[in-house]
């Protein structure tokens, strides 16, 4: 039984990870449980040089501690290889020559945001072909069937994983893994039974949950946390400049005020100067706002008619 921090080290931490980092830890300390630190590093071309040590120097310094050595999901890919390989004994698994653009083009209508769905156009082809370019290996999800399960902040979910996202990559025709795989494998092996993520995930715990099950595991709980936006209510932006826990840093903010103010915009304190560790003595999952809560550069935060939005 643990919880889990999994930053992915393609920039630098941005008050979105900041924010759900706390949520992690304050669900992992209070439940009693370890909380452990997963770097998710599986896309070189994507890695930034230095990004981890700056996101893990940053989570000391907001004072959210974890337990153990850090896991790299770049060192795990014999395990990865091996659920591969499993998955594809039980008939689970396919290759596919598409290029990303016949999927767009031959995909129904994307079904929210950019998500398209696969249309299993190789499901039935031979395994022997000739292809056209190195196959993306794909899950071969089992039609119709529905995924039911209860996030611990936004109640009851119901998914049809075929209509989601059809048939989805488990690795890449680059021979990379893909994110929904190494997840799931990751957290059964390192037996993380409650995962605290953000909510632009939510639309793939379905598929994950899917994933775990035909691996033989028990899929954990989850709680996607608020999404946080831009100061201007935009989707946080990747670079996500001008809210960085680097530019409150670079401004003398102290950890104290940056989490005292996230705490707040979350629903779970006045906003009076805090610590992760104060806060765990009053953390109240029910208080915490669906969201979505807005991001803040350095000096903003003293104004503060900007600020936390319920929603849903
Ligand atoms: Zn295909």
């Amino acid at each position: 039984m643990s919880g889990r921090l999994a930053p992915s080290p393609t920039g630098e931490l941005h008050l979105g990870g900041a924010s759900t980092f706390l949520v992690a830890w304050l669900e992992a300390r209070s439940r009693g449980v370890p909380l452990l630190l997963r770097v998710e590093d599986l896309d070189a071309a994507r890695v930034a040089p230095h990004a981890e040590a700056r996101i893990l120097d940053d989570l000391a310094w907001l004072g959210l501690a974890w337990d153990g050595a850090p896991a790299r999901q770049s060192t795990r890919g014999a395990a990865y290889e091996a659920a591969l390989a499993a998955l594809d004994a039980a008939g689970l698994v396919y290759p596919c020559d598409c290029s990303r653009a016949e999927v767009a083009r031959i995909a129904s209508a994307p079904h929210e945001g950019d998500e398209v769905r696969y249309p299993g156009t190789c499901r039935d082809k031979p395994r022997d072909r000739a292809f056209r370019r190195a196959p993306a290996l794909r899950f071969a999800v089992t039609p119709g069937a529905l995924v039911a399960f209860v996030d611990g902040l936004r109640g009851p979910q119901r998914e049809r994983v075929d209509l989601r996202a059809g048939d989805f990559v488990l690795r890449r025709g680059d021979g990379v893994f893909a994110y929904q795989l190494a997840v799931v494998v990751d957290d059964l092996e390192m037996g993380v039974d409650h995962v605290v993520r953000g909510a632009d995930l939510l639309p793939s715990t379905a598929r994950q949950i899917a994933l775990a099950r035909a691996l033989g595991g028990a899929p954990p709980a989850y709680l996607h946390a608020p999404l946080v936006v831009g100061e201007d209510g935009a989707r946080l932006a990747k670079r996500a400049a001008g809210v960085t826990v680097r530019d409150h840093r670079a401004a003398a903010t102290s950890p104290e005020a940056l989490v005292g103010e996230l705490a707040r915009r979350l629903g779970l304190s006045g906003g009076a100067p805090t610590t992760p560790a104060a806060l765990l003595a009053t953390y109240d999952r029910a208080r915490l706002t669906r969201g979505p809560v807005r991001a803040w550069g350095p000096g903003a935060a003293a104004t503060r008619d900007l600020t936390q939005e319920r929603a849903g």
